[in-house]
């Protein structure tokens, strides 16, 4: 699998770093935060390195829609009523880890949760 060696995500990919993985496929991993917003909080990222939304290209959006596609999943074996998906771009856009990731966050109302960041 592509990989930038000082990336966590790629390192969680790569089984260098431990995870509570989720869910697992050719190309897609989910896992929980380590740092939950929210009682269920879980991250759903592509296993090729891709730096956000933003560096997507048309020619990636089947995976797009497949990552989307394991949110719903996610949120469905929750059981969650309610929910949220949300993705950081860039600094200015609070992104922190330069993987491409979908934040899946429930499991408690959402109302008063800040913006991610
Ligand atoms: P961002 O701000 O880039 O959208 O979100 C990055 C998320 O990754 C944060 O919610 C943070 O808690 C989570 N995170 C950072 N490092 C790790 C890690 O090593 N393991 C896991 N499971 N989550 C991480
Ligand atoms: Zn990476």
């Amino acid at each position: 699998m592509k990989r930038v060696s000082d990336c966590v995500f790629c390192k969680i990919v790569n089984k260098e770093l431990p995870a509570d993985v989720v869910y697992e496929d050719e190309q897609i991993l989910a896992f929980r935060d380590i740092k939950p917003l929210a009682p269920v909080h879980v991250l759903v990222i592509p296993k090729r390195h891709i730096e956000s939304l933003q560096a997507t290209q048309p020619s990636d959006d089947q995976l797009l829609g497949a990552l989307l596609g394991v949110a719903r999943q996610v949120a469905k074996e929750h059981n969650l009523t309610g929910y949220r998906v949300a993705t950081n771009i860039g600094k200015d856009g609070g992104q922190v880890v330069n993987h491409l990731h979908l934040h899946v966050i429930g499991g408690k109302p959402l109302s008063d949760l800040p913006a991610l960041g």
